[in-house]
């Protein structure tokens, strides 16, 4: 007896759902890019339970007749591809003809569309690819408009699987984020059972998208990427997060994960972003169709390159030409709302704003490692703006801020993050040299010491020699400091310094021995650097001005706070009601 089957339709397609269709979220992508091939210019997603209960996308495309709309559904139906060469040339965005019939296979669909010239519209229902559809005429604006209701009815294994209604609805969020920031001219709208939680309308460029996505507080503080090859927009680096998932690469137009890319930017801005925060940026590559292969992946998230190293050098090179243009000092208090906003870390409480753990929705190709991610490092960013030639330090306020008098209004130094940042640059020239800079205690410092604190400095010994340290064991409790960094103030409790430090290198935490060493020259930057609420003469701060200044990447301290901030005279202007 034969116990081969010739699989029915039905099951096919239930199976075939598996690969395109694994959660709400996905339905969602494959129904969006369905409306923008569709030529929409406004699409409105709304969902209930985190699109597990129900999912409507609603557009104003061309819509389709009867007879395109019983096709729409059958697998393998597609109008935009015929023939096979096709794929290659095709810029739309989805083209397997797998997604409608997918999604009526494991839920109950409902299609309602009408084409422009066409009085009536048509509305076909389906449930589990069942043979029997209804249908029937009816009016309804031009457009498509597709219901998914119950989503994996039929499919318990799959609805098994799906979280909760919070994480669906995040995945969501963050995929219609993805559109939004790309599509200028198509406005999208998505909202559950009680809110709106993305508004986008129809815009003119990229940084307006932000505006809507990351409000303008944030993207105002941006510059623009622009040649022939790869265009976006990136906020400034003093404005940051603790993942990946805010930088959104396109090609073409279409979203992808791309590590060589990501690499690219974050070499870009090279130190200007410390090791754990990361950029947000939007942009967007334009490559011949021909040079990538957009269908490696079931959901077309991973493209393949033909010239990585290539693509990458170029995407590398374009940020770089526009830091050069750029002034990267962050501008304050242009909007009201401003003052509100806390500015770092920032954590938009809006719910429109996507959610960090959304980006583990696109899984990222991390693991492949970039052989040229470490190797532009180091590459001098400083301010390319007038400022420095025509400021007039004014003086201290709160024993640490230092104000300045620009020619566009006023910036406020911090002295502390400032003066880290002189430090760190100078300190981290040093180690590089093998040069550590040392200053002599005449006749030493003695430092009494417990067993163990002895114990944890002796084991350190070498590593605090590379950091300017020279000392002598004094007796069982005690050392004789003889010399230290040349940056450190005498002044500063030198027995703390000296056990946090070897702490740092000793440290048997899971992380590199660079790691350990970047740490402790950002911690060896805090200790020598003056603190807030230290009183500074007019000589002290315009050094300190002057060399933060010249300094390499000096918008931020090395930890990615702000050095400076700039206020716009036009806003003072505007508050005292002199201009409008
Ligand atoms: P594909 O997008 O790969 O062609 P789908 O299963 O997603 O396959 O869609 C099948 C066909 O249905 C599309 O090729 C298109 O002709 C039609 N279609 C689907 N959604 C829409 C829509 N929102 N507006 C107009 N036509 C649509
Ligand atoms: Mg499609």
């Amino acid at each position: 007896m034969s116990t081969i089957n010739i699989l029915d339709e039905k099951t096919i397609n239930k199976i075939a759902a598996g690969e395109v269709i694994e959660r709400p979220a996905s339905v969602i992508k494959e129904l969006v890019e369905n409306s923008i091939d569709s030529g929409a210019n406004k699409i409105e997603i709304t969902i209930a339970d985190g699109g597990k209960e129900k999912i409507i996308v609603e557009d104003n495309g061309s819509g389709m007749d009867a007879d395109d709309t019983r096709k729409s559904i059958l697998r393998h139906a597609t109008s935009k591809i015929k023939e096979y060469h096709d794929i290659f040339e095709t810029l739309s965005m989805g083209f397997r003809g797998e997604a409608l019939s997918s999604v009526a296979a494991v839920s109950e669909l409902v299609i309602t569309t009408r084409q422009k010239d066409s009085e009536l519209g048509f509305k076909l229902k389906v449930s589990g690819g069942k043979d029997q559809k209804e249908e029937s005429d009816i009016v309804c604006n031009p457009g498509t408009k597709i219901t998914v209701n119950n989503l994996f009815y039929n499919v318990p294994a799959r609805s098994k699987f799906l979280k909760g209604r919070i994480y669906e609805q995040r995945l969501i969020t963050d995929i219609i984020t993805r559109y939004a920031l790309i599509h200028n001219n198509i406005s999208f709208i998505l909202k559950n059972e009680e809110s709106t939680l993305i508004e986008k309308p129809a815009s003119n460029n990229i940084k307006e998208n932000m505006v809507a996505i990351y409000g303008w507080n944030t993207a105002k503080e941006s510059f623009e990427v622009k040649d022939d090859f790869v265009e976006g927009i990136i906020i400034k680096p003093t404005i940051n997060r603790s993942s990946r998932d805010y930088m959104s690469i396109y090609v073409n137009s279409r979203f992808i994960k791309s590590k060589i890319i990501e690499d690219a930017i974050m070499d870009a801005l090279d130190t200007l972003l410390f090791h754990d925060r990361y950029p947000i940026v939007v942009l967007n590559l334009n490559i011949d169709p021909n040079k990538i292969d957009v269908n490696v992946h079931p959901s077309k998230k991973i493209i393949k390159f033909d010239d990585e190293t290539a693509i990458y050098q170029k995407v590398f090179d374009a940020i770089k030409e526009a830091i050069s243009k750029s002034d990267l000092f962050e501008n304050r208090s242009e909007e009201k709302e401003a003052s509100q906003e806390t500015l770092y870390p920032v954590t938009e409480s809006e719910s429109k704003v996507i959610k960090e753990e959304s980006g583990k929705y696109f899984e990222s190709n991390s693991e492949v490692q970039s052989s040229l991610a470490t190797e532009s490092a180091e590459k001098k960013i400083t301010p390319k703006t007038t400022f420095r030639k025509d400021i007039n330090i004014i003086g201290q306020i709160h024993k640490t801020y230092i104000i300045i008098e620009t020619k566009e209004g006023y910036a406020l130094v911090d002295q502390h993050a400032a003066e880290e940042r002189i430090n760190y640059n100078k300190i981290k020239a040093q180690m590089d040299a093998g040069k550590i800079g040392k200053q002599t205690l005449l006749g030493g410092k003695a430092v009494n010491l417990t067993a163990t604190e002895m114990s944890e400095i002796d084991e350190a010994k070498n590593q605090l020699k590379d950091f300017g340290f020279m000392f002598e064991d004094f007796g069982k409790d005690c050392i004789i400091v003889k010399e230290i960094p040349s940056t450190l103030n005498i002044e500063n409790n030198l027995k703390n310094t000296l056990l946090t430090l070897a702490k740092k290198m000793q440290e048997n935490r899971n992380i590199s021995i660079d790691e350990k060493k970047e740490s402790s020259i950002k911690y060896m930057a805090c200790r020598s650097s003056i603190k807030a609420g230290e009183v500074l003469n007019m000589a002290q701060m315009k050094s300190l001005v002057d060399e933060l200044m010249e300094a390499d990447n000096c918008y931020t301290c090395p930890h990615g706070r702000p050095t400076m901030l700039k206020y716009p005279l036009k806003s003072i202007e505007k508050d005292f009601k002199r201009i409008e």
